[in-house]
């Protein structure tokens, strides 16, 4: 027979995740779709120290294999595939991947958000030669070299301070002249004696062979631009860029309502313009982006999913 489950939910990190437990506990045959990591973005994150209880003040990839526990044990299914197209106008919605294609009564849209590039010359082929968007990932090529961390928000100056256990230097280089990040998380940096910063600046180029060996900076205020060399005992440094992030939301364009930077629009109850299509995490429209409001959201589409089914495919 044909299977059709009850939920499928696109994408494994924490909305996903959470939307996966509820739905498998509420006995609803539930499938979680990833097309990499389970995880989302709190894989690469070292430390999740804003998440309650989380006192012990577990890591990003600790709290996942949690989470994906949690959800196998009440019966869920995770499996990798890379969703290409949707078809989600009929009441029974299909998915179709790279290596199947999918069934499904409702559908939870929890793809979340990747690293925003800088879009400069030399950052396409300097990557994971140098230039890095996961502290977690590589801050240990760096120890004792130097870094740079691009970005003024929470999360270029949390990983600018976590990198300052194995670098020699950060310096953050940020285009203001103040820093977004809370006010606390600031204060952290401030005070470590390892960060440096360059106010009023952004990176025009990035140079090297094999390894990042150079960079040009333009400061915004001036016009001026400087290149920085690495020295020649280390001949090579760190470019680290935090400077926001994307929702993954492109392939449904045209058929979820989103706004203009690609976030889905949902009501209060994760619900979009499709009825049996919910949207959760960071993907959606939405004031405070973080792993507790993403389990927030994937509880609730959950629950809602459950009634959608209740109301349309029972008698
Ligand atoms: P963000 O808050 O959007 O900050 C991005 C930073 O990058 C901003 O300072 C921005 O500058 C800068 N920027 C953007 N485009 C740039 C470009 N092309 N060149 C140079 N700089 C550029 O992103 P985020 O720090 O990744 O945080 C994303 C969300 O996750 C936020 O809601 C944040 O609160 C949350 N988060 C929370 C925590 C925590 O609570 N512990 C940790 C990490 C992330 P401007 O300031 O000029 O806009």
């Amino acid at each position: 027979m044909e299977n059709i489950y009850d939920v499928v939910i696109i994408g494994a990190g924490p909305a996903g995740l959470s939307a996966g437990l509820y739905s498998a506990r509420g006995k609803m045959s539930t499938l979680i779709l990833e097309k990499s990591k389970t995880g989302g973005q709190i894989a690469t994150t070292e430390e999740v120290a804003n998440y309650p209880g989380s006192i012990e003040h577990a890591s990003g990839p600790s709290l996942v294999a949690r989470m994906v526990d949690q959800c196998k044990e009440f019966g869920a299914t995770i499996e990798k595939d890379t969703i290409k197209e949707v078809k989600l106008d009929e009441k029974i919605k299909v998915l179709v991947g790279e290596k199947n294609t999918y069934k499904a009564r409702s559908v939870i849209v929890a793809p979340g958000a990747s690293p925003r590039l800088l879009d400069v010359p030399g950052e396409k082929e300097m990557t994971g030669k140098g230039v890095s968007y996961c502290a977690t990932c590589d801050a240990d090529f760096f120890t004792d070299f130097e870094v740079f961390v691009i970005g003024g928000g929470d999360s270029a100056v949390e990983e600018a301070i976590f990198l300052t256990r194995f670098a020699r230097k950060v310096t953050i280089v940020h285009r203001r002249d103040e820093l977004k990040a809370a006010k606390s998380i600031q204060e952290k940096a401030f005070k470590n004696s390892k960060i440096d910063f360059m106010w009023n600046t952004t990176i025009q180029e990035i140079k090297g062979e094999g390894l990042v060996e150079g960079v040009v900076f333009k400061n915004l205020q001036t016009g001026e631009t400087q290149e920085y060399m690495a020295n020649e005992e280390d001949g090579t440094f760190g470019i680290f860029v935090f400077v926001g992030y994307i929702p993954q939301t492109q392939i449904f364009k045209g058929i979820l309502d989103m706004d203009e930077a690609g976030y889905f629009i949902t009501d209060d109850n994760m619900k979009t313009n499709i009825p049996g299509v919910f949207a959760a995490g960071d993907c959606r429209v939405k004031s405070l982006r973080q792993v507790v409001t993403a389990v927030s959201d994937g509880a609730i589409a959950s629950v809602q999913a459950e009634k959608y089914i209740e109301n349309n495919f029972h008698e």
